[in-house]
């Protein structure tokens, strides 16, 4: 490790493997530093991820990742009526994150940014309302080390941002809370993801079953952060008693997170810094899947640098390029999708039955990614006490 680099990138998730590849590709003098011993491990994730996403960020599928296929999705009501939609070809994997981070690292070590694991960021170096470096705690030692530009990509639990006077803190109604274990479990459909709705089964989000292969799955649940006095954990134990196989399953790995799913922050960026992916809240609050929102902000905020840099400039005026490119591309599109959130919110279990009524497997999927919202909004409209959930999505 050197003393001075370009860009310093706190965290090794994709937000910050992307944002340290990209500016690597640049020529830029990248360090990108992770807490945690192994990159990847242990995954806070369903590890949903479609193939549209992967084109969009021109990531090569490698099949030690793209571990199972999935061609659709069955959404099941309180009720138990089942919405299904399966498409003509591919549209996502279950991918394996811990070789898929690994290896975003990996190319981000290739293309020159030099990688550190075990090496945790514990505060800013400030000058002159400026961030100029890292303190980083590394085998007992804190290192100083200087930086034109941080990037904070240090996930949910954030701290970077807020050292730099971003308040970056979640309110707790927008933080899902998430359990999930990988089990071995026959399934029936391996490739289909299933997810279960209900405010008994899960308040405000959803029980999800992503397969693995023919056998093994992530069954998991997200459920809103102040709804319940119950634990996500209770909830997913008492579905899994209920439902066979799962009740048969063997648990083979317990993983457990938040899930930042408010409004993105209001201002992703201050001078020399930059803040991406789950720190900056860059998340779809409907299925709570930021690993493309984080790869893609991350290769918006690695460019940006590079100009930055270039430039001579990294004030926060010229880093907010970056802040308005991604709400350009993004920024808008997740707004409706929190917006959405909080229109679903409001829905009983007869509500969300009379939809799953109305709705075909598309129009929910189209919903997921913030479209056809007039569609659901006019649905909504034909319910008396639903018309406030409904002009929430206008
Ligand atoms: C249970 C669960 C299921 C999910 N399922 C899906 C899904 O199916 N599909 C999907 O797309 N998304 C899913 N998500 C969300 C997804 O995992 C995140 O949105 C994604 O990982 C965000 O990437 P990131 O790079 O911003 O942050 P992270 O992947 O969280 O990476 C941040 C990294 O920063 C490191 N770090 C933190 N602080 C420091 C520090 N001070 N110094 C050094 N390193 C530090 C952390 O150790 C971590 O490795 C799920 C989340 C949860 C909790």
């Amino acid at each position: 490790m050197k003393d001075a680099y370009d860009v310093v990138v706190v965290g090794a998730g994709p937000g910050g493997s992307n944002t340290a590849r990209v500016a690597a590709e640049h020529g830029l003098e990248v360090l990108l530093l992770e807490k945690r011993p192994e990159i990847g491990a242990p995954k806070r994730c369903g590890e949903g991820f479609s193939v549209n996403g992967a084109k969009t960020l021109g990531i090569k599928p490698d099949p030690r990742w793209t571990i199972n296929e999935i061609w659709g999705a069955n959404i099941v009501a309180p009720n138990g009526r089942r919405v299904s939609v399966r498409y003509e070809k591919q549209v996502g994997w279950v991918i394996e994150r811990k070789m898929f981070d690994k290896l975003l690292a990996i190319e981000a070590a290739r293309a020159g940014a030099e990688v550190l694991a075990r090496s945790e960021v514990v505060g800013l170096v400030m000058q002159d309302g400026f961030v100029r470096g890292v303190e980083v705690e590394r085998h007992g030692e804190r290192l100083t080390v200087e930086a034109k530009i941080v990037v904070a990509a240090d996930g949910v639990e954030s701290k970077v941002a807020r050292w730099a006077g971003i308040d970056s803190t979640q309110r707790l109604v927008d933080i899902d809370s998430a359990y999930q274990y990988e089990m071995v479990v026959d399934l029936e459909e391996p490739d289909m993801l299933d997810l279960y709705f209900g405010n008994d089964i899960a308040p405000r989000g959803y029980v999800w079953v992503f397969p693995k292969g023919k056998d093994v799955a992530n069954v998991g649940i997200g459920i809103g952060g102040n709804v319940s006095t119950r634990t996500a954990k209770q909830y997913l134990d008492e579905w899994i008693a209920k439902h066979e196989p799962f009740n048969e399953g063997r648990i083979i790995e317990v993983n457990a997170g938040g899930v930042p799913v408010g409004a993105p922050l209001e201002k992703l960026v201050a001078n020399g810094l930059m803040v991406v992916g789950d720190a900056a809240h860059q998340v779809n609050a409907i299925h709570g899947g930021g690993v493309f929102e984080a790869s893609f902000a991350g290769q918006l905020a690695g460019r940006v640098a590079a100009e930055a840099i270039e430039r001579g400039d990294v004030s926060e005026a010229m880093l907010m390029k970056y802040d308005r490119e991604w709400r350009a591309a993004r920024g808008e599109i997740l707004h409706r999708i929190y917006k959405l959130r909080r229109a679903i919110e409001q829905l009983s279990d007869e509500d969300l039955n009379y939809l799953a009524e109305q709705l075909t497997g598309e129009d929910v999927v189209a919903f997921a990614n913030g479209e056809r919202l007039g569609k659901l909004a006019k649905i909504l409209m034909k319910r008396p006490h639903l018309i406030k959930a409904a002009k929430e999505l206008m």
